[in-house]
């Protein structure tokens, strides 16, 4: 039974706790709306370069502290020690990024007869983001900065499990010199804090990132109040690889096995060329075999530990000892441990075909041609991400248009980049973040009529 008072955050490497944190109630999070609504009245009355400047002075108080982000990250997440630098320097770079569009947030001047037509970019106000635990750090970023630099005031609600680097980011924001109570983090419980978030009428907009099933209660909730929300859920990301394709980059194992699978763009439906599938099944158990896993703190892991110990039996549970699979190692516990394994005798409508696993664990399935590799690709009821590998320049075109996804790569693995759009097709998800236009996701859009017509005498 968790604690409703308290959040206890575990190492998930040993078991071991890091830290405590008193979890938020729905009346912090009343008192947390009150103090945001009047800090964001004041940000939002600012210059534009004013905003920007504060915003990029953050940004310049995260660099000088990336590497105890870091480290705090692999901590409280497990996340090997170059993932996590990574991760502190993606929230750096969104917020010298946002920080230039606060300057550049322009509306329309539209042609009309009888007059002037113009539009303003106007902010929402108070912005209720809700992270996952599987990137606490850029996941809170995306939701957040974009939002700030639009002229609203954010109350970040992160996971249970990994609350420290986002308190953190809100500490050094406040070091950096933007205005108390703009950016706020409440560690809390999603049925308490969460849904406190969800329900306030003060709350202008919920950019929730998480399970497709609670995006699904979160759309509830927010449709009784008509109030707009973004959602980054579930994916089930195929990974369609032709027979012509250079197999060893196709086939990298990282695009399933970074962060332990827990990534909601993993491509975990490796679909192979039938005329190929001996090759790439003996590649892959070699690829396997090599991976290291262990220590998340040590330079040379390549891969660490699941988040917890539901997580855990979660992943097991689709994968029995004996189900037909490539297995590499894992250490025993403690630390939540699983081995990267692809399951190899799986059907394409079998449950670890088609559900998201979240964790180190692909299916390995075949395909005929150009045309059953799309049907495959997009018989699933997500459509978050997916790889595209063949050396024809027509048939990658092809196939990038017809698979139903947000973010797909040709030749590559790679899904999230700060400058472009980020988002799910069909059950991954509704609204973008990211890329040029995240902070008009942030915003209403006020239309004024200015009559030129000469009154009469
Ligand atoms: P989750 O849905 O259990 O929780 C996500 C967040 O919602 C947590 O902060 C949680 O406390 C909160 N929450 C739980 N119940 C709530 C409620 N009733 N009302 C309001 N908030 C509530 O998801 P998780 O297990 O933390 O994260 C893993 C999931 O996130 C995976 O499905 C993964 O695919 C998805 N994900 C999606 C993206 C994306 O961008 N599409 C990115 C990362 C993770």
């Amino acid at each position: 039974m968790s604690d409703p008072n308290e959040l206890t955050v575990l190492n998930p490497a040993t078991e071991e706790v890091v830290a405590t944190v008193p979890a938020a109630t729905a009346e912090d999070v009343d008192a947390a709306v009150v103090r945001a609504a009047r800090a964001q009245t004041r940000w939002a009355a600012l210059a534009p370069a004013d905003r920007a400047r504060l915003l990029r002075r953050f940004a310049d108080v995260v660099d000088a502290h990336t590497e105890e982000l870091a480290q705090l990250e692999v901590r409280e997440a497990g996340h090997t020690v170059a993932n996590a630098r990574w991760e502190a320097g993606n929230a750096r770079d969104l917020l010298l990024y946002a920080a230039g569009g606060a300057e550049r947030l322009v509306g329309r001047q539209i042609p009309v007869p009888g007059g002037w037509d113009v539009t303003f970019q106007e902010p929402l106000g108070v912005i209720g983001v809700i992270a996952p635990w599987n990137f606490p750090m850029p996941i809170a970023a995306w939701g957040s900065f974009p939002a700030l630099a639009a002229g609203n005031a954010v109350l970040l609600k992160p996971a249970e499990t990994t609350p420290l680097t986002a308190l953190r980011l809100a500490g050094l924001a406040l070091e950096a010199g933007l205005p108390e109570h703009l950016f706020q983090v409440l560690p809390g419980h999603g049925g308490t804090a969460g849904r406190a978030l969800v329900d306030h009428p003060d709350v202008a907009k919920i950019v929730f990132t998480g399970s497709t099933r609670t995006g699904r209660e979160v759309m509830e909730r927010c449709a009784r109040l008509v109030k707009p929300v973004t959602l980054e859920l579930g994916g089930k990301s195929p990974n369609v690889v032709f027979a012509d394709a250079d197999l060893k980059a196709a086939l990298d194992p990282f695009s399933f096995l970074d962060n332990a699978g827990q990534d909601c763009c993993a491509r975990t439906r490796v679909l192979v060329q039938e005329t190929v599938l001996d090759e790439a099944r003996a590649f892959l158990a070699d690829a396997l075999a090599a991976v290291v896993v262990g220590d998340p703190a040590d330079e040379k892991t390549q891969m660490g530990p699941l988040i917890s110990g539901r997580q855990l039996e979660r992943v097991r549970s689709y994968v029995p000892d004996d189900a037909p699979a490539l297995r590499g190692e894992a250490p025993d516990g403690p630390g939540f441990w699983f081995p990267p394994t692809v399951l190899t005798g799986e059907r394409h409508d079998s449950p670890a075909a088609r559900e998201e696993i979240f964790g180190p664990v692909a299916v390995l399935l075949p395909f005929t041609d150009e045309q059953d590799a799309i049907r495959l690709a997009n018989d699933t009821p997500y459509g978050l991400s997916g790889s595209i590998w063949t050396r024809d320049v027509g048939r990658a075109l092809r196939v990038s248009q017809a698979v139903r996804a947000g973010n797909l790569s040709v030749n590559s693995h790679s899904s999230v980049r700060y400058w472009t759009p980020f988002g799910g097709y069909k059950q991954s998800g509704l609204g973008r973040e990211l890329g040029p236009d995240a902070l008009t996701a942030f915003t209403e859009t006020k239309n004024v009529f200015l009559s030129t017509e000469v009154p009469a005498p």
